[in-house]
């Protein structure tokens, strides 16, 4: 594995490897990786041959009081755990780097980046929507992957790269969890051993979701009731939102049909937590039963 940390070098290893005709598959992370991050390295590994990933605490999406000071850096371990699971270039710049001047172009999607996670953070997604610009500019690759359990940055990275004709195929990643569901996250560190025992009850919520849409459940308010309620019931979780939307344009949705996420956001201890299930809904035509499918890697 090679290690780069600017972006000229990268520029050039990358040219070498599109010279030797390899298609590259690109993964973006924050660092601190874990299971979730290696299953997209492996995914991206298996559909490319020359994976790329980049390492980059990117300071212009966290907003002051955030946690980028904070925020878990373990570069050995980072590149022991890419050195086994087949990442061929890693990519590691510094701020410096990447912000030279302070940027005065920005990417926004109002329209998406304002709901669910945007509501409490209002600027966070211009700075990842600007940054992940940059990082597909600088790698070029065919193929970038992105983790579901992040459904609405997925769904922004997505629709910038249609509605800015980027060459590039963005590929959704099925959400990776510990035994216990809590979805693997670099901020899992930040719970004390109490809060890590409430925390897979996110998921249990989400869950109970689930069930209610398998069982008939057509109203969107009760579904979005009964995942608000299991969660009230825990008394260390503080909810920042329950929402059931629609995956196309993250706008709540107006009936149980098509393609849904439901979606929680909560404060544990010093974590804010994400998590979500990104659903396929097909309601029953004469009397078959209605069908639920969780959506999978989204690769063609
Ligand atoms: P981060 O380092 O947290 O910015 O994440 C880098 C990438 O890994 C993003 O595309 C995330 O969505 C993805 N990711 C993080 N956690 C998981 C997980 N548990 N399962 C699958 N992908 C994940």
């Amino acid at each position: 594995m090679r290690i780069t940390c600017t972006i000229q070098e990268t520029r050039e290893r990358l040219a070498e490897a599109k010279g030797a005709g390899k298609k590259i598959g690109f993964v973006p992370t924050m660092g601190y990786l874990h299971e979730g991050h290696a299953r997209l390295v492996e995914v991206a590994g298996k559909h490319c041959d020359f994976v790329v990933v980049s390492i980059f605490v990117n300071p212009t999406q966290f907003a002051p009081g955030e946690d980028l000071s904070t925020y878990p850096r373990d570069a050995e371990r980072d590149e022991a755990l890419l050195k086994k699971v087949g990442c061929q270039l890693l990519f590691r710049p510094n701020e410096k780097e990447m912000y030279p001047t302070p940027s005065l172009t920005r990417i926004e999607l109002p329209e998406l980046a304002s709901q669910l996670c945007g509501k409490s953070r209002p600027t966070h997604f211009q700075g990842v929507a600007t940054v992940v610009a940059k990082l597909l500019h600088i790698v070029q690759p065919e193929l970038a992957f992105f983790g579901m359990k992040d459904g609405q940055q997925l769904a922004i990275v997505k629709r910038m790269v249609e509605d800015l004709n980027f060459p590039v195929q963005i590929i959704g990643v099925p959400t990776v969890r510990e035994e216990d569901g809590l979805a693997k996250s670099s901020r899992n560190v930040y719970l004390n051993e109490h809060q890590r025992q409430t925390a897979p009850q996110i998921y249990q919520a989400l869950l109970k979701g689930k069930a209610a849409i398998e069982a008939g459940e057509t109203d969107p308010n009760r579904v979005r009731q009964i995942i608000y309620s299991h969660l009230q019931d825990q008394p260390e979780l503080r909810i920042d939102y329950v929402e059931v939307v629609r995956l196309s344009d993250l706008q709540p949705a107006a009936q149980i049909e098509g393609d849904i996420m439901l979606a929680i956001a909560v404060y544990l201890g010093k974590a804010r937590l994400i998590d979500n299930l990104q659903l396929h809904v097909k309601n029953s035509t004469s009397g078959q039963r209605r069908q639920v499918l969780d959506k999978g890697l989204d690769i063609l």
